[in-house]
Formats: structure tokens, sequence, C-alpha cells
């Protein structure tokens, strides 16, 4: 039986070509986008996009199903689109869980304890010069934590909380059953009540530059900001200039407004933590994302039934 075509896009995850190079004819989107490809666009039937997949290139597919992306987060690819044209968009949710609950704790600690700036003394040889690294001003211990956003993500950095003795709260758009922490209905009210935000949403119309002065205003002096969502929903210069006015204590920040651009200013605050969007980036979790890929893959082309399809594009009944 000849093998299906998979177009992929730029910049994947490098374990997607390994997962599916046996069982597929592999087609890598040209610079110029699918519309480049001529004849052989009308071979495609799925396509693997990181980062994000248009409409007008999902057009230039005419037997395109499937798309799927190596990653939870979708919100580059236009579901909407694809929905109207029956396309199935799926991600690969769950198998990062850990990895990014892992790293948004490394974030709080790093940020609180100020551990980077402490390490980057000691490399710098100024233990030995200068004597001790300043003490950190504040302790996680007591802490009063609020999640914004108590997904799949979310709940596992809660649970990772738990034995550090802080109080944890959220806000979500809605309480998620069988919780006990405490609901709060706004972020605002939330941000009110806390002294240390980890922002874990989903890029939305809705979560745009929600972090904003007044939020990092009331978590105070004290206030600590994590954020391991998108940069999207944080007000960076709002960020910057609390930063600057001692408005907050500290952040912890992986993901970033216009990656991978970084302000110059927040890469010159000591109480600031900063990667370059690495949460999930270990070569297990990497390799279970890719995994995840093919397997969508496979439940679609023997039967399908992708296996984690987006709610946006959800798979049509069997007849
Ligand atoms: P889930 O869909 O499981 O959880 C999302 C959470 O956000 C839910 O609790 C949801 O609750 C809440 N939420 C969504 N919209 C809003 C809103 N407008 N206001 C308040 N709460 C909201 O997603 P995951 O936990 O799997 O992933 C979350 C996001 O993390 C991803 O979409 C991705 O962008 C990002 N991510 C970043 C990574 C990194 O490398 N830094 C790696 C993996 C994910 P409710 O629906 O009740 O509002």
């Amino acid at each position: 039986m000849p093998k299906e075509t998979v177009m992929l896009s730029q910049n994947l995850n490098p374990f997607v070509q390994g997962v599916l190079k046996d069982d597929y004819e592999l087609v890598t989107m040209p610079e110029g986008g699918p519309g480049a490809l001529g004849e052989k666009a009308a071979d495609i039937r799925a396509v693997v996009a990181f980062g994000g997949f248009s409409g007008v290139e999902m057009d230039a597919l005419p037997n395109l199903e499937i798309i799927a992306c190596p990653g939870v987060g979708y919100d580059g690819i236009d579901t909407s689109h694809a929905a109207e044209r029956g396309i199935i968009v799926t991600h690969t949710p769950n198998v990062l869980n850990d990895e990014v609950a892992d790293t948004a704790i490394a974030l709080l600690l790093n940020a609180v304890r100020r551990l980077y700036a402490a390490e980057r003394y000691l490399r710098e040889g100024r233990w030995e010069t200068e004597g001790s690294f300043p003490l950190s001003p504040f302790s996680v211990k007591g802490r009063k934590v609020g999640l914004y956003g108590l997904g799949r993500i979310g709940l596992e950095i809660a649970s990772r909380l738990e034995p550090f003795k802080v109080d944890i709260s959220y806000h979500t758009r809605s309480p998620k059953k069988g919780v006990d922490y405490a609901y709060h209905p706004t972020l605002a009210s939330l941000a009110e009540a806390v002294d240390t935000l980890i922002c874990i949403v989903p890029k939305t119309p809705e979560t745009h530059k929600v972090v904003n002065a007044e939020i990092l205003s009331a978590l105070g002096p004290d206030g600590i900001l994590v954020n391991v969502g998108r940069g999207w929903s944080v007000d960076e210069d709002a960020l910057i200039a609390a930063l600057e006015a001692g408005t907050i204590g500290g952040a912890g920040l992986d993901v970033f407004y216009e990656e991978p651009h970084v302000p110059e200013k927040l890469r010159g605050f000591d109480n600031v933590s900063l990667l370059p969007h690495v949460a999930s980036a270990s070569v297990p979790t990497r390799q279970g994302m890719a995994q995840l890929v093919a397997d969508n893959l496979k439940g679609w082309f023997a039967e399908g039934r992708p296996v984690t399809p987006v709610p946006e594009t959800p798979v049509p009944p069997k007849a």
C-alpha cells in the first residue's frame, strides 16, 4: 500500500521526523509555504505544524484532513478555519504536564530565593573575593500562591506546591469540581488575596495582557509573578515598571510577549529568573510529544479516530 504523505512545517520537535519516517512519505514545508509545493500539494492529507498554520496555508492543501500540533498550546493554528473545512486539529496534552510543572516550581524557587543571581555570583568568582552572597529577602514557606489556570498543568503545579507549606488558591472561569483550593471568580480578587501568582492559561482573546499594573500591584512588594503559560497574558511594560518601582518583589518567566525577543530591561533584574521557553524541553518529554503526534496520525488514518483532537475540531461520530 502506498504511504500517506505528511507535510512537516519548519522548526519542529526534532523527534517528530524519527517517529514518522518509517510509516509516511515526509515532505518539508517549503520556505514559500505549502502553495510552493505545486502538484504535490494534492497528495498531502496530514500536516505536522508547530507555532502556527493559517487558513491560507490550509487552503493551499485541497485534500488536507488533519493538522497535528506537537504541543499542548495550539493558539497559532487557525482552528475556526480548520473546523469550517472539516479539518481535524490535534495537540499533545498531558505528556508534558510534569515537565512544565517542574519548571514552574524551579522558576518560583529561583525568583523567591534569587538562586540564579547567587549562582552567577559564584561563577564570577565573587564568593572568594567579596564574601557571602546577600540574603534573599523572601522565603517560599508561608506564601499565598494563586494559580491563574488550574487545568492539566495547573493541577500538577498545585500538587507540587503542597509540600512547600504554602496556601493555594486559584482563578479559572468556573470552579473545578473535586478541588479544595479556594476559588476566586476574578483574577483581581485572586491577586488581592495572594502574594505569588503562577500563570498557566492558554493564549486566547480573553487572556491578553490581563496580568497588568493593577494585578501586579495587588500582589504587593513581596509579590512574585511566575509565567509558564504564554507571554501574551502579561503586560511586559507594566511588569518592568512594577519591578523598577519595587511594586512587586520578583518574577520567573519561561514565556514572553514576542519570542524570542526578551526586553533588555527584564534581563537586567537580579530578582527575575528568565528561561527561553524550555518548560517542556527535555528529551523524554519531547519524545513523548512526538509519539503522541504519531499516535494521532495513526488513529486518524487507521480508523478516523485521533487520540487527542482539540475541542474546536471535534471528530465526527462514526456513521
Ligand atoms: P488546560 O486547558 O488543561 O488548562 C487551562 C486552564 O486555564 C483551565 O484551568 C481553564 O479553566 C483556564 N482558563 C482558560 N481560559 C481562561 C480565562 N479566560 N480565564 C481564566 N482561566 C482560564 O491547559 P494546560 O494546563 O494543558 O496548558 C495550559 C497552557 O499552558 C497551554 O495552553 C499553553 O499555552 C501553555 N503551555 C506552555 C508551555 C511552555 O513551554 N511554557 C508548555 C505547555 C503548555 P476554565 O476553562 O474553567 O476557565
